[in-house]
């Protein structure tokens, strides 16, 4: 088993607890000659930008992990172009009365609803609005692993029954 070095993110045999710019950090080999007793006395200006672009790269990994383990995602449905679709033919609108109505030029709207375009946020928006439809879906950011195993994955329809 290795660590992960604080600094530069490297996975090495092992880290020394160092303290760079007031924070105590573990750290490889190669980044320990970063630690405030380790500077050698000469021009240090070279260094220190290192060092604050390092540890800025390491709150941003850190936050960017805790994201992973918490949060969700929001997401364009796989099948939005189908959903659009379904949603207007079931009010019984042609893609022109549909894009008269939310202000949208019908190429964009056959382009979204064969699927070669994605609709911008705003597009969105509107589309669920007028065609009273769902387009946004949450998904976890990291699949669960173990779980659910056994080839009983859920589908779509699964998610819609859950709203
Ligand atoms: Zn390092």
């Amino acid at each position: 088993m290795g660590a992960i070095c604080e600094l530069c993110g490297k996975d090495v045999p092992e880290t020394r607890s160092t303290w760079v710019e007031g924070t105590q950090l573990k750290l490889c080999k190669d980044c320990q000659k970063f630690g405030d007793k380790a500077k050698s006395g000469t021009s240090e200006s070279p260094t220190k930008v290192v060092i604050e672009s390092r540890l800025q790269q390491r709150e941003r990994r850190m936050k960017t992990r805790d994201i992973y383990q918490e949060e969700e995602a929001f997401e364009l449905a796989e099948d939005y172009s189908k959903r659009i679709r379904d949603g207007r033919t079931a009010r019984g609108w042609t893609q022109e009365q549909l894009g008269a109505k939310i202000n949208e030029r019908v190429s964009t709207l056959s382009k979204i609803e064969s699927g070669t375009m994605k609709p911008t946020d705003d597009l969105v928006s509107k589309l669920e609005k007028s065609l009273n439809i769902v387009l946004i879906e949450k998904v976890p950011l990291i699949k669960p692993e173990g779980k659910n195993s056994g080839g009983s994955s859920f589908t779509l329809g699964d998610l819609i029954k859950k709203k």
